[in-house]
């Protein structure tokens, strides 16, 4: 059992020179078998193994991750969490998980640093004005926070930003003052804690290489360690889910980008908000240690490296400085790549799968960190229930098939426009 966390705790264990932590997961040895598997030590993963063990008769749950728990995309990512969606089938589950977030530190009882400090949506002629007014309208018949903001309340916000551009003047901007941003990789380690302590087994440096199917019924997993058998298996290996779903003989509608992320060098504060340009496409914030933390398109080749190329670095200095010319007298300290499951339609699957006992989390494209919570809560009623949670019901696997689609950006069937 992990210690808890408390003022009480922090004094006591400096009294005694901080001698008295402990490890905050064990690292067990993987067992033969288990009731429910987790593929993937993500942050959906994660979550799905806690809420699965908090709020489900489910016996024993393992995570199998092949690296170490958070080196995937929940600690890659630009921490930014919204309930800003447009489509009745998006709002419900984006705001649960915002809901969510704002008692997750209380729930798992660490600090993932939640700060709701607003996400502005800006923008930069009539058409784009008019189609965040109709999702803000959206947005407030669901009960979600939204503001249409004006030109010279934008310039009050944030002075900063480029008023007079001639190519991409901004007229105004749609704001969320609840949504902001989360400490990414802290999130992945507090679900871990948190799971631990209920007796989940995380298992880290385990490779699933292989989904053992006997007569159309998962038997468990093979993996780097061995096999390890399994009741049900639930998928959430986010960039590497076709991968991982091949094994059990299923092609999915799921196409792997690379997105890239930067880091720029420490600040004063400078940016107190998350902002979006809306000529291009780029989003920053500011972390609390001072870096400007911004990213904007997938570089548009399939890859499987966490790694991105020269023009898509361009591209986003480019952006980031048409909306904000100061940004030009930065240096930028580092930049990583995630690999994303982008689906056709830009919205995630949460479902059954054709394989009795395989369940699918996937398809988070670049959104997938602000639906971490949300994502865990609903794949493990999944999992438990063996049918959908009503906030993520419109997540099917067939809707790709049937002609259901979740297209949130109207983007079409391209994944480099979501
Ligand atoms: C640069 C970047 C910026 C982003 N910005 C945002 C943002 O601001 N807001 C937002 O909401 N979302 C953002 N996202 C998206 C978000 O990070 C992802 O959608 C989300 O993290 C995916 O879910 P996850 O955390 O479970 O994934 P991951 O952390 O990638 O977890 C999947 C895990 O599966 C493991 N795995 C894969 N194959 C196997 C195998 N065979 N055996 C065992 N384990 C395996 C991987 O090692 C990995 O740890 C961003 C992503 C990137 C890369």
């Amino acid at each position: 059992m992990s210690q808890r966390y408390s003022i009480f705790s922090v004094l006591k264990a400096a009294l005694g020179e901080n001698k008295s932590w402990k490890p905050v997961w064990r690292e067990p040895e993987p067992q033969p078998d288990y009731d429910v598997i987790i593929v993937g030590g993500g942050g959906h993963g994660l979550a799905t193994a806690y809420y699965l063990s908090r709020y489900h008769d489910v016996g024993r749950i393992a995570v199998v991750e092949k690296g170490w728990l958070g080196s995937g995309n929940i600690g890659r990512n630009t921490t930014i969490v919204r309930s800003n969606y447009l489509l009745p089938g998006n709002i419900p589950f984006y705001e649960w998980s915002m809901k969510l977030w704002e008692g997750l530190e209380q729930e798992l009882n660490y600090n993932a640093m939640v700060s709701q400090r607003g996400v502005l949506n800006l923008y930069h002629n009539d058409g784009q004005r008019d189609a965040y007014a109709r999702r803000g309208n959206a947005m407030r018949l669901h009960g979600v926070d939204a503001e249409l903001l004006d030109r010279d309340q934008v310039r009050k916000f944030v002075p900063l930003l480029d008023f007079d551009n001639a190519r991409f003047p901004i007229q105004g901007g749609l704001i969320q003052r609840r949504g902001g941003t989360v400490r990414h990789d802290a999130v992945a380690w507090g679900y871990a804690r948190a799971a631990d302590a209920r007796g989940v087994d995380l298992i880290q440096n385990c490779e699933v290489t292989g989904i053992r199917v006997e007569g159309g019924v998962v038997r468990g997993v093979e993996t780097s360690r061995g096999f390890i058998g399994a009741k049900k298996i639930g998928l959430a290996a986010a960039g590497n889910s076709s991968r991982v779903a091949a094994m059990a003989g299923l092609r999915l509608p799921l196409e792997s980008h690379v997105l890239q992320a930067f880091v720029s060098e420490g600040l004063k504060p400078l940016v107190d908000t998350v902002i979006t340009f809306g000529a291009g496409h780029f989003y920053i914030s500011q972390s609390d240690k001072g870096g400007l933390v911004f990213g904007g398109d997938i570089d548009r080749y399939n890859s499987y490296a966490q790694r991105g190329n020269l023009p898509t670095i361009e591209d986003v200095a480019e952006c980031g400085i048409a909306m904000m010319p100061a940004l030009g007298r930065l240096r930028v300290l580092r930049h990583w790549g995630g690999i994303m499951d982008m689906t056709m339609d830009g919205s995630p699957i949460i479902d059954k799968t054709p394989v009795d006992g395989l369940y699918l989390n996937a398809g988070w494209c670049y959104g997938g960190f602000k639906a971490t919570p949300a994502s865990g809560w609903c794949f493990a009623h999944t999992i438990a229930r063996d049918e959908p949670h009503e906030a993520s019901a419109a997540y099917r696997l067939d809707r790709f098939a049937t002609g259901h689609l979740l297209d949130e950006n109207g983007g079409g069937a391209q994944p480099n426009l979501h």
